[in-house]
């Protein structure tokens, strides 16, 4: 959404002017039924960015609320744990802040949603300076890669890709891999396929090389 996002704001210098200019925001309709707003996870400045969808329920109610911390979050903390990677060394988002829901579900976010607050979720890309980022499921991807692939399916993004930021005045290209989502992956083991949880741990692999820095220490 690189083009939609042209305007820069002086109050998203910092990640704490983030959290000072969203904590209450009410750009897009999520607002009426969000709890509240569920800001990243990890450390400010991160090897390694992950973003996913929106926050869900469990995210949404949490008293201290953070990303991935209800069944999908316990998906990718175990995929973790079996990779030998490190959660608290990555920098982990949304491309959302803020749960969307019809009052009982989780929904998926709309793109107007997505798109109102991409300048958000590009300043703090630009701010944690990571060296690479993971999109899990197919907003979070769109949400980076831009809307020209609105209508592409995850099955054809997944994999590697690019993205350009801009740090001290100089763009700076990093690798971008477009992986499932952990819940996406659930689905579809309770479903029976293996073929899904396989390609996600290939993914993680395929990161960890790129990015040895994840790792248990
Ligand atoms: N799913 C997401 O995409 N993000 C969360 O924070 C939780 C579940």
């Amino acid at each position: 959404m690189e083009n939609m996002v042209s305007l820069f704001e002086p109050e998203l210098e910092t990640h704490q002017g983030i959290k000072d200019e969203y904590k209450l925001c009410n750009r897009c309709p999520l607002d009426q039924r969000r709890t509240g707003v569920v800001f990243w996870d990890g450390p400010n400045v991160a090897p390694c960015m992950v973003i996913g969808e929106a926050p869900g329920k469990d995210e949404d109610a949490a008293k201290r609320r953070r990303p991935f911390i209800g069944r999908a979050g316990q998906r990718l903390n175990s995929l973790f744990h079996h990779l030998d990677i490190d959660r608290s060394k990555i920098h982990i988002s949304n491309a959302v802040l803020c749960r969307p829901t019809d009052g009982i579900k989780n929904l998926k976010p709309t793109w107007e949603e997505i798109k109102i607050c991409n300048q958000r979720l590009k300043a703090e890309i630009r701010l944690t300076q990571p060296k690479v980022i993971v999109t899990l499921g197919q907003p979070g991807t769109v949400a980076v890669l831009g809307p020209r692939y609105k209508a592409t399916s995850m099955t054809k993004l997944r994999g590697w890709h690019k993205h350009t930021y801009v740090y001290n005045g100089m763009p700076v290209t990093i690798p971008v891999m477009a992986s499932w989502h952990p819940a996406y992956e659930l689905r579809a083991r309770g479903a029976g396929r293996t073929d899904v949880t396989a390609e996600m741990a290939r993914d993680w692999r395929s990161v960890v090389k790129r990015c040895p820095d994840i790792l248990k220490s």
